[in-house]
């Protein structure tokens, strides 16, 4: 008979609202939503290069009411930090706008990654609660090419005033390719004329190679490439290249205080690349989450959103700038694109919330975990 969750969380509903009120989080949970269909089609996209785009978005198989009751604020046990993103335009979907508003209202903090083309979807985000949307982030991605040449440029700028008016926070991302070098200057120029300062940059991966290895995505050398797109005082690009190619060896608290949710599945992971097997969170509400660290089992090449999953505090031992600093930017006037909220947030660790394992805890956690992860590390090493 499986324990209910409300006799073992260790968490109470009063601890869940001092949580709140102190801007503090105890989880980081990836939110992934099931749609490949895009408003743009940027050469440099994953899903392009994977063939994997779709025409279609196909309701979600769970409500959004019952997605809330899955990620309940004492089933994670207290707010989390949720980032909604889709291989596709994340706000494709309307039931996205309404999921947003029932993890809003449970107490949880959310950000979209979104690129900011559909009107409709931010004016009926804009009309959230200003108590909710001082919860509300989102990562405008500032694909400058794709909307200067079907004209969103105004529409897109528009898009992410009306959001910050409505009292969200937000920040805007530059994907680098090698053929937006020659208009570096312009979308900088044109970022400063509508919002006061200049983009965040991200490292760009090349999808098409998977498994043991993500190169860069560019013809340019790496040192080509930070000389091209290190130029911006951008604690975001810096750290991810930084860290980039760079395989994780530390103990690692992703699949206990932080993980990956499937809205398509209603599964919990670890992280993009699972150490155990995906378990089954959205069928029944009431059972606990099984959370177990991956420790020193990272899957992955490289840590490649290691800016979210590191800079809000997966690895605590490891030293990172706060993801405060990787999405923020003083303009011109003095304000800034994080509110107070979300600098109060951004600039925290999940260590400040959770206490980390004993040794002994550690090593059990290890032994539980490697068998699988070795296993799966074999057979994907025998596959290639
Ligand atoms: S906006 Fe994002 S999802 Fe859409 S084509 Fe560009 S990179 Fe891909
Ligand atoms: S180091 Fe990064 S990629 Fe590896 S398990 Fe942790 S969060 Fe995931």
């Amino acid at each position: 008979m499986p324990k209910r969750f409300d006799t073992i969380s260790r968490f109470s509903m009063w601890e869940c609202d001092k949580s709140i009120k102190r801007n503090k989080f105890v989880r980081f949970v990836e939110l992934r939503i099931p749609i490949r269909a895009c408003t743009l089609r940027c050469p440099y996209c994953y899903i392009t290069h994977r063939g994997l785009f779709d025409t279609v978005v196909k309701p979600f198989k769970y409500p959004p009411e019952h997605i809330r009751r899955a990620l309940a604020l004492k089933r994670l046990g207290g707010p989390a930090i949720i980032n909604m993103c889709a291989e596709g335009e994340t706000l494709l979907s309307r039931e996205v706008v309404e999921l947003t508003r029932e993890l809003l209202e449970e107490g949880h903090y959310i950000m979209i990654v979104t690129n900011g083309t559909l009107t409709g979807r931010f004016e009926e985000l804009a009309n959230l609660p200003k108590e909710l949307t001082d919860r509300l982030f989102i990562k405008f991605s500032y694909h400058y090419l794709q909307l200067k040449e079907k004209g969103l440029l105004d529409i897109f700028f528009n898009n992410i005033r009306r959001m910050r008016d409505a009292g969200a926070s937000f920040t805007l991302e530059v994907t680098p390719h090698d053929e937006l070098t020659q208009y570096v200057d312009e979308l900088n120029q044109r970022a400063i004329e509508e919002l006061g300062a200049i983009p965040h940059f991200t490292v760009a991966r090349d999808d098409r190679y998977s498994g043991r290895y993500l190169p860069l995505l560019t013809q340019m050398s790496r040192r080509e490439y930070k000389d091209v797109w290190g130029r911006f005082n951008s604690p975001l690009f810096d750290f991810k290249f930084e860290i980039f190619e760079q395989p994780r060896r530390e103990f690692c608290y992703a699949g206990d205080w932080c993980g990956v949710v499937e809205i398509a599945t209603g599964t919990w992971r670890q992280c993009y690349y699972n150490a155990s097997r995906p378990v089954d969170i959205f069928t029944d509400t009431e059972t606990p989450i099984p959370f177990r660290a991956i420790g020193h089992n990272c899957m992955s090449p490289h840590c490649w959103n290691g800016h979210t999953w590191m800079g809000l505090g997966c690895i605590p031992d490891m030293n990172t700038p706060t993801y405060a600093e990787m999405r923020n930017r003083i303009c011109r006037d003095g304000s800034e694109w994080l509110t107070p909220t979300f600098k109060e947030l951004f600039s925290r660790r999940l260590k400040d919330s959770r206490q980390e394992y004993p040794l002994s805890k550690q090593f059990v956690t290890d032994l539980k975990v490697a068998p699988i992860a070795v296993a799966k590390k074999l057979f994907k090493f025998m596959c290639q």
